[in-house]
């Protein structure tokens, strides 16, 4: 019997330095740790030096109301200023803050300039619609420039905004308007999506409709379909187009709320996540300084995430904006329309600095090495990714096939509730391991626990706690503040720790690998195994693209490792495959983590952020009835899965 909290399998000897003049000239430096470790509250006192203040802080952090902390106490801010007008204050006007890219191929530029005037418009045209500081504005828009604009106006004002998913039902945004008691809609007639458009308006309509405290819907013009048009509706050409492009902003207490954000839900009921400004933005700003290694002058920086998710929210918007860079903002998927289309936006703009997800690198990797091959991707310097463990393989795939085996690679870990990077490589300094977050950056503290609380050996696992405040920590849970507790502080109170809800190990040299949803973990005959490092090792198979992997009731070991497989584009299942891959994981990380049976799909059940849902897989090979899929992607994929996989107990 193994006593340890996860087991620590899979090996991995590769390590990739950073180019020497990347690192020469990178803007953080190895010595940020021991500056952090040394002083943090000092530490993330020199970062906030990184914004405009209207008026400075009498207190780096308090403390006293854990698990609720007070950053930059009584320090006055305007997210908005900061993230647009001092650039033009600082003579950057002419710098392209968004490259527009539409679906169907139009595109526009707008400068640092062109956003301040439509920021100080869109935010006088809110006021003009009652809404105050401290009031909801619900934000259902696609990934079209207005929908940053409409972000920063409500910060400008001191409004809080609660961005929703485009792809979410209409069921889901009026749920989510209710819980915010949201007083403006903001929402387009459409957009372009799989080279059709979708009418935005119609969904709007019909959860505004029961929506009572929605006292306006303020709809900008994308595709120019017919909309049905109520009497709260209001254009925003008419209503931001007729307003004035002066607009003093105030500085708001750095504890003014910014936004609320629901998780994406992947384990379960989105919970709500409150941000305040001054912290969040602080550590927004900072980490994509330090994580993208970002040159204003000279980067074009393009994070493909949707602004309905809280990377979008602090990799496309605060963060980005706030350092003055020039991002790319593309509004379609990335087949239409064809599986080029990412490569050929990162050759048109000649995109630096790439930010994505495990996801669809995956998949990237499944449709072949030849699409991405056809592209000019030598402007990249920089390749990110974020929202799942991403195996060693996929990370390997990445670093070649569109870094060109040339760029540094950062694995970056955090959540909706972090509300920035905590851990990640330092491009300029980290020896990176591919599939490991490495280290927590300078000024955060991380560590693994087992059950009990105690922090394990390196060469262990366990599960992931942050043990010290951090600047952009969430406040709350938006109405449940008590939800809030019993979530993420409970479980460690006696320690202080907050707990994550993944599974990590610390490597031989004490650095962190990501292992999955602590929910997730399987237990076979007595060791606790992570799904991540079975998956990794199937992925490191050359025929796969991607798997997921599920540990379900077993009478003789407790639970048994079902696997789920995709294969690449042009492979065959082979009758002797599942013989192959079985052996390949018990070559790879030992016999105890053989998958019993392996089931070769199509799909995965994803949310509509692109994680795997493996509860819902889990639900299949128990064979019984899937349960809550309401925030799953496609529906119809768990359908083709049980087709497949009728009786999964009679093994
Ligand atoms: P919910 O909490 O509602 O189930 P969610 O956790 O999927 O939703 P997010 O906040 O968007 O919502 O996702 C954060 C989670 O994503 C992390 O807790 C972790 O499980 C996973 N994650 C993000 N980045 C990484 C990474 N680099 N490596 C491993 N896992 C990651
Ligand atoms: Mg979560």
């Amino acid at each position: 019997m193994s006593n340890e909290a996860l087991s620590n399998l899979l090996r991995e000897d590769r390590r990739f330095a950073p180019p020497a003049d990347f690192a020469a000239a990178a803007n953080v430096k190895a010595d940020a740790y021991a500056t952090a470790e040394a002083d943090r509250l000092a530490f993330w006192e020199t970062q906030a030096q990184r914004l405009s203040w209207g008026a400075p802080w009498s207190e780096v952090l308090d403390w006293s109301g854990k698990p609720v902390a007070k950053w930059f106490v009584g320090g006055k801010l305007n997210v908005a200023y900061n993230c647009v007008d001092r650039h033009v204050e600082a003579g950057n006007g002419d710098r392209v803050a968004i490259h527009f890219e539409g679906e169907p191929g139009d595109s526009r530029a707008i400068t640092y300039a062109e956003l301040k005037d439509e920021v100080s418009k869109a935010a006088n045209a809110l006021t003009e619609l009652g809404v105050r500081q401290g009031d909801r504005v619900a934000i259902y828009m696609p990934m079209i420039p207005e929908t940053a604009v409409a972000m920063l106006a409500c910060a400008r004002i001191g409004a809080v905004h609660s961005v929703v998913f485009a792809a979410f039902s209409p069921d889901a945004l009026r749920a989510r308007i209710e819980d915010a008691g949201a007083k403006l809609l903001i929402t387009a007639d459409g957009y372009h999506r799989r080279g059709g458009t979708v009418n935005l308006k119609a969904n709007a309509d019909e959860a505004a409709e029961g929506a009572e405290t929605i006292e306006h819907v303020l709809v900008v013009k994308r595709t120019g379909a017919d909309v049905a048009w109520g009497a709260k509706d209001v254009w925003w050409h008419d209503a931001v187009g007729a307003a004035s492009t002066e607009h003093t902003p105030e500085a708001f207490d750095s504890e003014n709320p910014l936004f609320i954000l629901y998780t994406s839900g992947t384990t379960g009921k989105p919970k709500g996540i409150l941000h305040t400004t001054g912290g969040y933005l602080t550590q927004a700003s900072y980490t994509h300084h330090a994580v993208f290694d970002l040159k204003p002058e000279t980067d074009v920086y393009w994070c493909t995430a949707d602004v309905g998710w809280v990377t979008g929210h602090s990799y496309i918007v605060y963060g980005p904006l706030s350092n003055g860079a020039t991002e790319v903002m593309y509004e379609g998927t990335p087949d239409t329309p064809h599986q080029g289309r990412f490569w050929e936006i990162v050759q048109k703009y000649k995109v630096t600095l790439l930010y994505t997800a495990p996801t669809a690198i995956r998949m990237f990797a499944k449709w072949g090495d030849d699409i991405p091959a056809k592209f000019d991707l030598s402007s990249l310097r920089l390749l990110g990714s974020v929202g799942e463990p991403i195996n060693p393989e996929a990370w390997i795939w990445y670093r070649e096939n569109i870094g060109g085996g040339r760029t540094p690679v950062v694995d970056t870990w955090w959540q909706t509730e972090t509300g920035a990077i905590m851990i990640s490589p330092l491009p300029g300094v980290t020896e990176a391991k591919p599939g490991s977050a490495m280290r927590p950056l300078p000024g955060i503290s991380a560590n693994v626990v087992d059950k009990e609380g105690t922090i394990v050996e390196n060469g262990h696992g366990g599960l992931l706690v942050l043990d010290q405040p951090w600047p952009s920590m969430a406040r709350g849970i938006w109405g449940d503040q008590q939800r809030f507790v019993d979530t993420y502080w409970a479980r460690f109170a006696e320690q202080g720790y907050y707990f994550a809800g993944d599974g990590a190990k610390k490597d031989e040299d004490g650095d962190l690998w990501l292992l999955g949803r602590v929910d997730d973990i399987m237990l076979v005959s007595g060791h606790n195994i992570s799904t991540t490092e079975v998956e990794s090792a199937l992925v490191s198979y050359p025929a796969v693209a991607e798997a997921a992997v599920v540990g379900a009731k077993d009478e003789t070991t407790g639970q048994r490792i079902v696997a789920f497989v995709i294969l690449r584009a042009g492979q065959e299942e082979t009758e002797d495959l599942d013989a192959v891959l079985k052996a390949h994981v018990s070559k790879e990380i030992g016999p105890i983590a053989k998958p019993k049976q392996i089931q070769i799909v199509a799909e995965l059940p994803k949310t509509r952020s692109g994680k795997i849902m493996r509860r819902l897989l889990k639900d299949v090979a128990e064979d019984r009835a899937v349960g809550d899929t309401t925030t799953l992607a496609d529906s119809t994929v768990m359908d083709l899965i049980k087709a497949k996989l009728p009786h999964a107990n009679e093994d």
